[in-house]
């Protein structure tokens, strides 16, 4: 489904996004794992050995040239792009009197302007090639607030949702698909307190039905669904991998 597609995926050192990196190159995709931190040479090498084709690109998303650089590169080297996943995001959690300007600024900086500046700098390849599949991690947290302290971050998540239809709109005559996915809590990094908090989990898993969280590769398996052309009917949707969360 995914043979020799081309996917640059952000934050791909870690978590989530190291975990769709694997799976993508598994099943056959050249993937792009760009991320800030350089563990994004081993998941390139850890690829490699399996015998998948990576590259790692150092790429901070809030900027625009680096941005450019990346898909330079992988367009000089591969000749087109067909998916992006801006997956790269980071959490705050304070409310919102204690939530200083500089944090609000970085959430929206990384979460949302990242994922706006990463489609822009696809879309001119994506266009080219006549095809192309967008996928812009969002959360539950895009569609519910789902535990105390998150306002800052559902905003950026809620954004990011509307972004995806809006770019949907605008795309959709040059074939390019944009869909948006929404993971409940899964174990990563970004969630290893909430873990060691009691309370904050029984918050959590009361509320998902499916009583746990999610493992990276869930959530993997639904965006190499959406990466592919098995989801060819699919833009500007909202894809839920939540154990059930926001069912009830
Ligand atoms: P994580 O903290 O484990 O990994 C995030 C990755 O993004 C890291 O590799 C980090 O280096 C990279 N990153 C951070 N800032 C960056 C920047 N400016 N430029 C490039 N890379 C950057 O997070 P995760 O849990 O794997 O989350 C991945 C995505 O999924 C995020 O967008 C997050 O908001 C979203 N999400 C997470 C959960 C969850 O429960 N873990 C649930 C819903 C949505």
């Amino acid at each position: 489904m995914l043979k020799d597609k081309v996917v640059l995926v952000t934050g791909g050192a870690n978590g989530m996004g190291e975990a769709h990196c694997r799976l993508l190159a598994e099943r056959g995709a050249v993937v792009v794992v760009a991320d800030v931190n350089q563990r994004g040479e081993d998941v390139v090498a850890d690829i490699a050995r399996d015998g998948g084709i990576a590259r790692f690109r150092p790429l901070d998303v809030r900027d625009r040239r680096q941005w450019q650089a990346v898909v330079d590169a992988t367009v000089r080297e591969f000749e087109r792009i067909d998916g992006l996943v801006n997956n790269a995001g980071i959490l705050v959690r304070q409310p919102a009197e204690e939530l200083t300007v500089e944090d609000w600024d970085l959430l929206f900086d990384i979460n949302v302007k990242g994922t706006f500046l990463g489609s822009q700098a696809v879309l001119p390849a994506m266009k080219k090639a006549g095809s192309g599949s967008i996928v812009n991690i969002s959360s539950i947290s895009g569609l519910v607030a789902n535990m105390p302290g998150m306002s800052a971050y559902c905003a950026t998540k809620g954004a990011i949702r509307l972004f995806t239809k809006g770019l949907a709109v605008d795309y959709a005559a040059y074939n390019i698909r944009v869909n948006s996915l929404h993971p409940g809590t899964i174990r990563t990094p970004m969630t290893a307190d909430f873990e060691r908090d009691s309370e904050k989990l029984n918050l959590l898993l009361g509320t998902t039905i499916l009583r746990r969280l999610g493992e990276p590769r869930e959530i993997s398996e639904v965006l190499a669904f959406l990466l592919s052309d098995a989801s060819s009917f699919m833009t500007g949707s909202e894809v839920t991998a939540d154990g059930g969360f926001t069912a009830v």
